[in-house]
């Protein structure tokens, strides 16, 4: 039998100066551990301890040479975190907050994530503290090459299939995907998220925001409301941002705010136009990483270093990084009245703000149900490259709109409180849980 505080207590022991890795543990295990207590064939299979250790961690140096010819160096990682489903499938973060302890944060999330999509993949994530801003698109194009150099040893089509994430977009695949290339002499499906030209899914750029949208519309329907009039704060303003921007908007929704590092922007009139749209491109393509001329250029409001949180809003959809809505904003939005929250980025809560809104009983769901769309395109990618054929975007969309809807279904079966109160944190993690659990006793250690 497990008690929660002494088996993280001898997980921090074990990876110690990893706190967000251990948080994310530490929300999955909250839920689950009733389960595994319950179940002696988890039991016997030591599931918890085997399911919290990587398959195997790659770290690497990343030499590059800047445009002023001096040589730089990074540090890169692939972590292979559990393959019980499939191929190891998760995003490269290139950021400056980057560790370790980051990326196994995230491969442990996508474990579960991935298996809520019904889709054969197992868990991965790897990226470098390599920061685009500032830079010029030919150190990210020399960066990319040096990055792919290393991690081609451990990556296929059949083994690991990186993907984007912070700092990673169609650029970025495309330069990696042509060093790729250009080393292995293969084309195949070993990196999601290309560019169309080269084996790239039609809807993949969109699908995390839009997934994340169609989650949301589960939600309000369930409780017999509607997207049809709702103001929403969207944080960030990236790819995940500009898709969750769209959707809401052909959903009837009205997105008033975007943010950056620098602060927030509020357009009272929404970013609901093809040209704001095209402009948050734009902005996030100039690598500077601020969102104050979205301000000047459509003439509204910028609110410099504070978070968008503090805007009255109905619906709330952190899609920037993790951490990024604490105690202290959840206390604001609810204070303000939020009646949905959808974590979008990667555990963009901290534990006492999930909690707060549990508490209120205010529908709240965990960005591995809420922004699986991404992935799961990139599943619908894996099988198109498999296939050597390409579905049209009508065909794509409505693939995710069905896999939102199920993994919505899964959240309801297994998170339902006896007040009826619908705990998406419980029912998401719970149900990735399971399947993963058992396919690892049915493969044995
Ligand atoms: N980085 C995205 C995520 O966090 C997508 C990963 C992928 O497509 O493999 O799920």
């Amino acid at each position: 039998m497990y008690d929660l505080e002494s088996f993280i207590k001898e997980l921090e022991a074990k990876n110690p100066s990893q706190p967000e890795f251990i948080e994310s543990v530490r929300e999955v295990l909250s839920s689950v551990i009733d389960v595994v207590n319950e179940n002696p064939v988890y039991l016997k299979n030591k599931i918890l301890e085997r399911i919290t250790e990587p398959d195997r961690v790659f770290s690497f140096k990343v030499e590059w040479e800047n445009d002023d010819k001096e040589i730089c160096v990074n540090k890169g990682y692939r972590v292979q975190f559990n393959n019980a489903l499939g191929p190891y499938k998760g995003g490269l973060r290139f950021h400056s907050s980057v560790t370790l302890g980051t990326l196994k944060f995230l491969g442990f999330e996508q474990i579960f994530k991935n298996s809520l999509t019904g889709l054969p993949m197992g868990g991965g994530k790897g990226g470098s503290d390599f920061s685009a801003r500032g830079k010029s698109d030919s150190e990210i194009l020399r960066f990319c090459r040096s990055f792919m150099t290393e991690l081609q040893k451990y990556i296929g089509p059949e083994t690991d299939v990186p993907a984007g994430d912070i700092g990673v977009g169609a650029r970025e695949i495309g330069y990696l995907y042509g060093q790729y290339k250009r080393l292995r002499s293969e084309n195949t499906g070993v990196l999601t998220g290309k560019p169309l030209e080269f084996g790239g899914s039609l809807i993949r750029p969109e699908a995390t925001g839009y997934g994340s949208m169609y989650f949301a519309y589960n939600m309000l329907k369930e409780r017999g409301d509607s997207m049809e009039g709702k103001r929403i704060a969207l944080s960030g303003f990236g790819n995940v941002a500009w898709g969750a921007a769209v959707k809401a908007s052909e959903m009837g929704a009205k997105v008033v705010t975007l943010s950056g590092p620098d602060g927030y922007i509020i357009d009272e009139e929404g970013v609901n136009t093809q040209e704001k749209w095209a402009y948050m491109l734009y902005l996030r393509n100039t690598n500077n990483d601020v969102i104050e001329p979205y301000a000047k250029r459509f003439n509204c409001t910028f609110v410099k270093n504070r978070k968008p949180w503090e805007v009255p809003v109905d619906m709330a959809f952190p899609c920037a990084i993790q951490n990024e809505l604490d105690l202290k904003d959840a206390k604001e939005l609810i204070a303000n009245g939020v009646k949905y929250v959808v974590e979008t980025s990667n555990m963009g809560l901290t534990r006492e703000a999930f909690n707060a809104f549990i508490e209120e009983r205010i529908p709240t769901a965990p960005g591995k149900a809420a922004n699986a769309g991404g992935v799961a395109v990139s599943g619908l990618e894996m099988s198109q490259n498999a296939m050597h054929l390409k579905w049209s975007k009508e065909e794509v969309d409505s693939k995710l709109k069905a896999i939102m809807e199920g993994i919505h279904h899964s959240c309801l079966e297994e998170g339902r409180e006896d007040d009826g109160y619908v705990n998406y944190q419980k029912g998401a993690n719970i149900a990735g849980f399971k399947k993963v659990a058992d396919a690892m006793c049915l493969l044995g250690y």
